[in-house]
């Protein structure tokens, strides 16, 4: 199963990426993530993306694109992979879709997670994340017993810098102008799947895989 997961910032494509990552034993390739972990680790990498992250920009294509290229090359991938913030714009797709055909393994689906904006900002504005191991909160919708510390481990919780108000504005802003064009090219290439990302997270998932069912 080789698959890409798209939808805007607060579809809860990490959330699901997890879960259908463990469904179909598959690594979870999260460049959000990975850009984090460099960023965590002030790397040359991390500290390269910082600035565009920072404002909720894209960071150029020059950087995201070898990162991939150079994660696609790892050996864990031999039952696939689910790709998650990635591609973001459609020369990242076409990057991606050359990448796949030099190995011979195009993609198997392209799952749109859909979700409206006035759901999206309340996602993301009341989402916190631990420090210490990454889980994520949400002040409202699933909240920790004390609302600085995270119950699993203690870790102090954070609000990512591009979840505040005027940079998620920013984000929805390039979801629209430079991924969303991403759906027409999948949905030209035959790939694309869409299903509705509201309601719980299970039901989310169930539906996920019923549609992802049609695809083996
Ligand atoms: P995410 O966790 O997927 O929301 O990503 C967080 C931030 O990382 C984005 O707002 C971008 O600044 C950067 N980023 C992640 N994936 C990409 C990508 N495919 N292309 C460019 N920038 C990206």
């Amino acid at each position: 199963m080789r698959l890409v997961l798209v939808g805007p910032p607060g579809a809860g494509k990490g959330t699901q990426a997890q879960f259908l990552a463990s469904h179909y034993s598959i690594p979870h390739i999260s460049t959000g993530d990975i850009f984090r972990a460099n960023l965590k680790d002030g790397t040359a990498l991390g500290i390269q993306a910082k600035g565009f992250m920072d404002r909720g920009e894209l960071v150029p294509d020059s950087v995201t694109n070898e990162m991939v290229r150079d994660r696609l090359t790892k050996d864990d991938l031999s039952n696939g992979f689910l790709l998650d913030g990635f591609p973001r714009n459609v020369a990242q797709a076409e990057v991606l879709r050359a990448i796949l055909a030099e190995r011979k393994t195009p993609l198997s689906a392209v799952l749109e997670l859909a979700v409206d904006t006035a759901e999206i900002i309340l996602r993301l504005s009341g989402r916190r994340v631990c420090r210490n191991c990454g889980k994520v909160w949400h002040v409202e919708f699933d909240k920790p017993a004390d609302p600085t510390k995270c119950d699993i481990c203690q870790g102090e919780l954070y609000q990512r810098e591009d979840d505040k108000e005027e940079v998620i504005t920013r984000r929805l802003e390039v979801y629209q102008e430079q991924t969303a064009p991403i759906i027409a090219f999948y949905r030209t290439e035959g790939l694309l799947i869409t299903i509705s990302a509201t309601g719980s997270v299970s039901d989310i998932t169930e539906r996920a895989i019923t549609a992802l069912s049609r695809v083996q």
